[in-house]
C-alpha cells in the first residue's frame, strides 16, 4: 500500500530539482503524476523513470491558457487532480535598488502568478472530485531577510500569504492548502545562481557553497531534494487531513538561529 494510492497529482517544475524528486516520490507512493514543465526534455526524463504512472505536460505556468491545458490534459489522461504541487520557480538576484524591472516581473510571474494560476485552474476539478491538497513552494527567504534577493523574497512572501488566504476560502470544499519553505537545497537552480553570482563554473561551486552556508545551518550541511519531497508526500497524503494554512519550514534549523 502506497501512502498516495488513488491520488492524481500535478507537479509543476517537475523536470528538475525539487519538482522531479517530489514527482518521483509521489509515483513511488502510488500516485498518478502529471509532470509539468516548460522544459519538455526534463519532464520527459522524470516521466521515463516512473513509467505509466507519469504524464508529460509541456506548459508555462505564467500563461493562463497553459495552466488550463495542464489540468485538461491531466483529466483526459488520468482523471481530476486531487493533489497540486505548485513548485515551478526561478531565481533572480539583486537588492531593491539594483534589480531591474524585467527581472522583478519575470520572477513574480513564475513564482507567484504561476502558483496562483495553477491553483485557479485546478480548483474547480478538485472541488468537484470531493477535495484535495494544494502544496505551494515557498522558501525561507519569505521568512527572514536574505541579501540581494528583493524580487525572489517578495515573490515567496506572496506565496505564503496566498497559501493562508486560499486555505481559508477552500477549507469548506475539503481542499487543504499549505506551503513548504525549503532552506538551502542542492539543486541545479542553486548551483547555477551561485556560479553566476561568483563568476565561476558550476563544477567549482561546491567548496564555495560549503564555506558560505554550513556555518549558517545548525545541521551544518545543505539539504537534499528528497528531504523536501518527504514533506510534500506528507502534505499530499491523508495523514495531513487536518493540516491546512500551514507554512512548513524544512531547513536544517537555519531559521531557528
Ligand atoms: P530547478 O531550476 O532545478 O527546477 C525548476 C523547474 O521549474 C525547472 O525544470 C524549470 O524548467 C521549471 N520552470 C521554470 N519556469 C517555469 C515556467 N514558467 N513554467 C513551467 N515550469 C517552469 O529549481 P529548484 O531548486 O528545484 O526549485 C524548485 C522550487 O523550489 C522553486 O520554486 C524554488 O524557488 C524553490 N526553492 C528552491 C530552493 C533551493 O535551495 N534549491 C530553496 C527554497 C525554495
Amino acid at each position: 500500500m502506497g501512502r498516495l494510492d488513488g491520488k492524481i497529482a500535478i507537479v509543476t517544475g517537475a523536470g528538475s530539482g525539487l519538482g522531479r524528486a517530489a514527482a518521483s516520490r509521489f509515483a513511488a507512493e502510488g500516485a498518478l503524476v502529471a509532470c509539468v514543465d516548460i522544459d519538455g526534455e526534463g519532464a520527459q526524463e522524470t516521466v521515463t523513470a516512473m513509467g505509466e504512472q507519469g504524464l508529460v505536460v509541456i506548459a508555462d505556468v505564467t500563461s493562463e491558457a497553459d495552466a488550463e491545458r495542464m489540468v485538461a490534459e491531466t483529466i483526459d489522461h488520468f482523471g481530476p487532480p486531487t493533489v497540486l504541487y505548485a513548485n515551478a520557480g526561478i531565481g533572480g538576484r539583486g537588492a531593491a535598488a539594483e534589480v531591474d524591472l524585467e527581472t522583478w516581473q519575470a520572477v513574480l510571474a513564475v513564482n507567484l502568478t504561476g502558483v496562483w494560476l495553477s491553483a485557479k485552474s485546478c480548483l474547480p476539478a478538485m472541488i468537484e472530485a470531493g477535495g484535495g491538497s494544494i502544496i505551494n513552494q515557498g522558501s525561507i527567504t519569505a521568512l527572514v531577510g536574505f541579501s540581494n534577493s528583493a524580487a525572489y523574497s517578495a515573490s515567496k512572501g506572496g506565496v505564503i500569504s496566498l497559501t493562508r488566504q486560499m486555505a481559508v476560502d477552500y477549507a469548506p470544499h475539503n481542499v487543504r492548502v499549505n506551503a513548504i519553505c525549503p532552506g538551502v537545497i542542492e539543486t541545479p537552480l542553486l548551483r547555477r545562481s551561485w556560479a553566476l553570482a561568483q563568476g565561476v563554473e558550476e563544477s567549482e561551486v561546491d567548496d564555495l557553497l560549503a564555506e558560505h552556508w554550513h556555518p549558517q545551518i545548525p545541521m551544518a550541511r545543505l539539504g537534499q531534494v528528497d528531504e523536501i519531497a518527504a514533506m510534500a508526500v506528507y502534505l499530499a497524503s491523508d495523514e495531513a487531513a487536518w493540516t491546512t494554512g500551514s507554512i512548513l519550514t524544512v531547513d536544517g534549523g537555519q531559521t531557528a538561529m
